[in-house]
């Protein structure tokens, strides 16, 4: 269905075309209708299937920009989501004047925080932490509060933030509109909307369908021990341009990157134990092509917006067939046919025998002999990510290091990738073969007449 359908404003519509957004996702579809009618709803839908847009035009069309004061609040379980949200509402209101929108996440100079706030906001994004706090400070003020969303609020109970929720909640007027999204909906999610919605829509979308699309394959291991090496079969295999693979532990994780580093895989691992800034360098370098391989927690991957893998390795399967279900939704998406293998031992049938009956088929192992250890993994990534020690501070634009770039080397600009560009300092991807030429080039030149340190990141 088109969003021309809804009761959105001429520029929003237009936008959205202009997004190349030409239909409504299954969730949107649902969701919408009650959303821009003011109801209170539980949207519940696996990751990549656009829940930002749909509270997103929801919280657009609600407000008011002529008052400069927050109107909407989305709490989101972690900095990195927050800022994906705050980018996708930017972009949502692209065409709507004046729209203040503000992410304000813990890990980021208070002081710098209060000082945007002097300015005025109609949306805020963040997470509960650092919103409680400011909101105790008097630093924000919600009186005039007309939409509280929680996103992703599976993951933020995860994390522990239940207490932290309430007490935000209670410095919001009473009188407002309350949204609530997750990809799972366990006990303490239906809990949390009893809390403080009022007679919530519940919408639930794609939840066992959608994986047909998904090749399935599960081996059974003799021990973990065997793990690793049928890991390495299993890419040589499959020789997969992205591949995530899930570990239960960050010691699980550090142990087989170090391990696949060792075989001359270039795995990177995501897991809490990282700062902001490592987090960012991992993510980025698996976005822009220079990493192929990502080892992760299920609580530092879940919700990240990467999408479109080709591979999705459950390295440790989970007792939870909701996260397998969430784990394989990763790949596979827009009917492009994903690949997900699971590794088990005999001990761990009954995990198997959950996911059978959660997604009703009968699963059959694949023969861990048909594999064949001799095959390599061949795939190398296109990319290298250059580190460049200026940012948006240093009022730095894309603009400006692809010109530094063509003026300081022979390359053309389709060897130049993804810009990333931070706030004291940025990346860039090239394609490998030209790295080390523009790396030289950088070096020897400057960018906005200014000299940066340059390196590979
Ligand atoms: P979720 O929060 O459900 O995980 P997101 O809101 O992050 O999903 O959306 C996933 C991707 O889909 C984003 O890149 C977004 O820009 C895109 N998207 C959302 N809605 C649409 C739409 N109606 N048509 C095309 N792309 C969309
Ligand atoms: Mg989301």
């Amino acid at each position: 269905m088109n969003f021309n359908k809804l009761a959105l404003a001429p520029e929003i519509i237009s936008n959205l075309e202009s997004l190349g957004y030409l239909s409504m996702t299954p969730i949107q579809e649902k969701s919408l209708p009650f959303i821009l009618e003011g109801k209170d709803v539980i949207g519940q839908a696996k990751t990549g299937s656009g829940k930002t847009a749909a509270f997103g035009l929801g919280l657009l069309s609600r407000l008011d920009v002529r008052i400069l004061e927050p109107q909407s609040l989305v709490l989101c379980p972690t900095r990195e989501l927050a800022e994906q949200v705050t980018n996708e509402l930017r972009r949502l209101a692209r065409f709507t004047n004046n729209v203040k929108i503000l992410a304000l996440c813990g890990g980021t100079d208070e002081k710098h925080q209060k000082k945007s706030l002097t300015h005025g906001v109609h949306i805020i994004v963040g997470t509960p932490g650092r919103i409680f706090k400011l909101l105790k400070d008097k630093v924000i003020k919600l009186n005039y509060l007309e939409m509280f969303v929680l996103d992703e609020a599976d993951r933020m109970l995860d994390m522990g933030f239940h207490d932290d929720i309430l007490r935000i909640e209670g410095y919001t007027p009473t009188e407002k509109q309350t949204l609530l999204f997750s990809a799972t909906f366990p006990a303490e999610i239906e809990d949390l909307s009893s809390d403080f919605q009022q007679n919530p829509e519940l919408i639930q979308v794609d939840m066992t369908h959608g994986q047909d699309e998904i090749k399935q394959h599960f081996y059974q291991l003799d021990s973990h021990k065997d793990k690793n090496n049928t890991v390495m079969s299993i890419l040589g295999k499959f020789q997969p341009e992205s591949t995530v693979i899930f570990c239960k532990t960050k010691l699980i994780c550090d142990a087989l990157v170090k391990d696949l580093q060792k075989r001359g895989v270039d795995a990177l691992a995501l897991h809490g134990d990282h700062d902001q800034r490592e987090r960012t360098l991992v993510l980025t370098k698996f976005s822009n092509n220079s990493c192929l391989v990502l080892v992760a927690t299920d609580v530092a991957a879940r919700g990240l917006d990467i999408n479109d893998l080709q591979l999705v390795i459950n390295y440790d399967i989970s007792p939870d067939p909701e996260i397998y279900v969430h784990r394989i939704g990763r790949t596979g998406r827009e009917g492009k046919g994903g690949l997900a293998v699971s590794l088990s031992v005999a001990e761990e049938q009954y995990k198997i025998d959950d996911i059978s009956s959660y997604l009703e088929f009968k699963v059959k192992y694949d023969d861990v002999a048909s594999l064949d250890p001799e095959l390599e993994y061949t795939v190398e990534p296109a990319m290298k990510t250059l580190y460049i020690s200026g940012g948006r501070k240093d009022k730095i634009r894309p603009g400006d290091i692809v010109g530094a770039i063509l003026g300081t080397s022979q390359v053309k600009a389709e060897c130049i990738g993804d810009i990333n560009i931070l706030n004291v300092f940025s990346y860039v991807a090239i394609k490998s073969e030209f790295a080390d030429e523009v790396v030289t080039g950088l070096q020897n030149g400057k960018i906005k007449k200014r000299n940066f340190k340059i390196g590979f990141a």
